[in-house]
């Protein structure tokens, strides 16, 4: 079985990631996505960032992805406290699925500062690493990137149109871009008064 890892803060969850996980599963048709939102993540420690909780966090990925019964949501690094980094979410499913073959899901943005991440070159030996462009034009500067951090491990690129949203976009400016996120999440974004403070 193929599993595809597709880690983030999705806070919130929009249409950038419902758009990369069916095209990844279009074109590549791993039989399993498994979406784990982060604690905190280790590119979110900003002073000024306040996360919404991680329950809502969670709740809100099952609600986007609750008609494609190909995706799991999963709590763990929400359950684990800390900086969730991506290589003990990685070596974590390969214990719980060592016959399994594991791929890690990312957009173009973390493709381009993959090199950075903690045991970047362990996670590459570890699993196939798959990535969208979120920018139209994008393209060939990922293109030679996959090839560098191809010497390390399997890397795919998908050519996708783009869709060019944010989580930040909608959490500053939520009524305007609203539209980019799925309406049983809105909703839920509503009932609960989150991301209000910022402008809304
Ligand atoms: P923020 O604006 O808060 O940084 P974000 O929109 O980048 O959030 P994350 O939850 O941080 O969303 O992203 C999780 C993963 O989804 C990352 O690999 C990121 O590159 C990818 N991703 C996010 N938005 C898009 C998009 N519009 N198209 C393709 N991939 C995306």
């Amino acid at each position: 079985m193929t599993r595809a890892l597709f880690g983030g803060s999705f806070d919130p969850v929009h249409n950038g990631h419902l758009n990369l996980v069916k095209r990844i599963r279009e074109a590549v048709g791993p039989d399993e996505i498994i979406v784990v939102p982060a604690g905190i993540s280790p590119f979110k420690q900003g002073a000024e960032y306040r996360p919404a909780s991680g329950k809502d966090r969670l709740e809100m990925c099952g609600l986007a992805f609750e008609d494609m019964p190909y995706v799991t949501v999963s709590g763990w690094e929400i359950s684990h406290s800390g900086v969730s980094y991506t290589i003990d979410t990685v070596r974590h499913f390969q214990r719980e699925y060592p016959e399994d073959q594991l791929m890690l899901l990312i957009g173009g943005d973390m493709l381009m500062s993959f090199d950075r991440w903690r045991n970047w070159s362990e996670i590459l030996s570890m699993c196939t690493l798959c990535a969208v462009s979120r920018e139209k034009n994008s393209y060939p500067a990922l293109e030679k990137k996959a090839e560098e951090l191809g010497q390390y491990g399997a890397v795919m690129l998908l050519q996708a149109e783009p869709l060019e949203i944010s989580s930040t976009e909608i959490r500053e400016k939520f009524s305007e871009y609203s539209c980019y996120v799925p309406e049983n999440v809105v909703k839920y974004i509503s009932d609960n008064g989150l991301y209000k403070q910022r402008g809304r």
